[in-house]
């Protein structure tokens, strides 16, 4: 009895691969299936696979898979067993052997190995994405190579030997593989295997409603790890595009995700990547991240995340300006690469061309504000008023001799952290 228990419990395991073929930097639609892959296996205390289909020799780019796999690191995504089906050359032949006894497939002229298809009848699934009855005819699908004569297998063989060995119970990719599915259906049916659950996810289209594609540039996870986005904020974003939770909550942790995360609620129709709403996210994350390490304990801050990436030029700023400067912009920023734009203005690292009134109210702001003995943004902003009114300028002026900018960070603040002495040297 506890036998049987436990042998009906095992058999109900969730196995899931994510299955890139490495023939290049993925892009986040392909990633955003890999989440879907992993966030059903922890929902369900299941496995999850990594698999790489480099049976296509020549399309194979040298780097892709660690590109693959540095993707799903940065972004806290772990596997628990990976194989590369290279490795498997043997087994796929094996196979393509075994249809060729029982007169499933045939040879050709240049060793190659052809399955060949049913001609009659209809092979369907009912697809788990919105529960939908896909059909296909027979007579529409042509006898297909599953063997190439370089003696290495087509994907389709490949696919449907790993996924059955794997035991996979769901196999979770994009729909561009719907048409790729009778034939997987048709292996299956030859080898005497049982097939798994097909959720095929509708694609991710750009803000051109076009499908995102490495060719019409789609980003990479690692292109938006460049540009400041926080790998909590992308995850995060890329998990609700093409899903939702039954609220309508946006901001997700990762174990709210594990939480809430179902094969039900994966939308039928194409989701939109909007870089817009996924900075608009990233700011939220940034606002809720710890600053420092002085902070707390917690490693992967802000700061050193900020430093990571404009390290060069923001080396010289004394870590605790460093730590109030972040404090003023931790509101404003939408991306990690927003402090280094807010703050550069700051450094004095350009010097800035002022015409002749400019340099008069440089001049006047110089004098007013080394008077100043208690160094602080009230002080400072009395001197700026002082200023305005004197002259009849307007407090954009001000802001411009400093900066070179009409806006960006609240100028007494700033000056307040730069100190008296940093503030007089960016004035000259
Ligand atoms: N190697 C295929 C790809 O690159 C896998 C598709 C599948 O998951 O079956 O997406």
């Amino acid at each position: 009895m506890q036998m049987d228990m436990l042998r009906q419990s095992s058999a109900q395991v969730v196995i899931v691969r994510f299955a890139p073929s490495p023939t290049g930097i993925p892009h986040i639609g392909n990633i955003r299936t890999a989440l879907f892959n992993y966030f059903f296996a922890k929902k369900t205390g299941g496995k999850f696979i990594l698999r790489i289909e480099d049976t296509d020799q020549a399309r194979k780019v040298k780097g892709a898979e660690e590109a693959i796999e540095e993707s799903l690191k940065w972004l806290g995504i772990s596997w628990d067993e990976k194989i590369i089906q290279s490795e498997f050359l043997e087994t796929y032949k094996k196979a393509a052997l075994e249809l060729v006894s029982k007169n499933l497939a045939k040879e050709e002229d240049g060793g190659a190995i052809r399955f060949i298809a049913p001609k009659i009848g209809k092979t369907s699934w009912t697809d788990k994405v919105g529960n939908k009855l896909i059909e296909f005819e027979n007579s529409d699908i042509e006898d297909f190579i599953i063997l190439k004569s370089d003696g290495f297998p087509t994907y389709h063989l490949a696919n449907v030997i790993d996924d059955s060995r794997q035991n996979v119970t769901h196999v979770i990719r994009g729909e561009d593989w719907i048409s790729s599915t009778p034939k997987h259906i048709m292996l299956y049916k030859a080898f005497g295997w049982k097939t798994p659950e097909f959720v095929h996810v509708p694609n991710i289209l750009g803000a051109d409603k076009s499908k995102l594609s490495k060719r019409r540039g789609a980003k990479s996870v690692l292109d938006l790890k460049k540009e400041g986005i926080l790998p909590e904020s992308l995850l995060n974003y890329l998990m609700l595009l093409g899903w939702s939770p039954k609220d309508d909550r946006e901001i997700l942790s990762k174990e709210d995700l594990i939480k809430e995360f179902s094969l039900e609620n994966i939308n039928v129709s194409p989701a939109i990547f909007d870089e817009r709403k996924l900075e608009w996210m990233n700011g939220e994350y940034i606002r809720k991240s710890q600053i420092s390490p002085s902070a707390s304990l917690r490693a992967g801050n802000l700061k050193s995340k900020i430093l990571e990436l404009s390290g060069d030029k923001l080396k010289d700023i004394e870590s605790l300006v460093f730590d109030k400067f972040l404090e003023l912009a931790q509101t404003r920023m939408k991306t990690l690469l927003d402090f280094e734009a807010l703050v550069t203005p700051f450094l004095g690292v350009q010097p800035l061309k002022l015409d002749s009134e400019e340099k008069e109210i440089a001049q006047k702001l110089a004098e007013k504000l080394s008077a100043i003995e208690q160094w602080n943004n009230e002080a400072i902003l009395f001197v700026f008023k002082e200023i305005t009114q004197e002259e009849n300028i307007k407090m954009g002026i001000i802001y411009k001799v400093f900066t070179g900018r009409e806006a960006g960070l609240p100028l007494p603040e700033s000056l307040e952290i730069l100190g008296k002495e940093k503030t007089l040297e960016l004035l000259k």
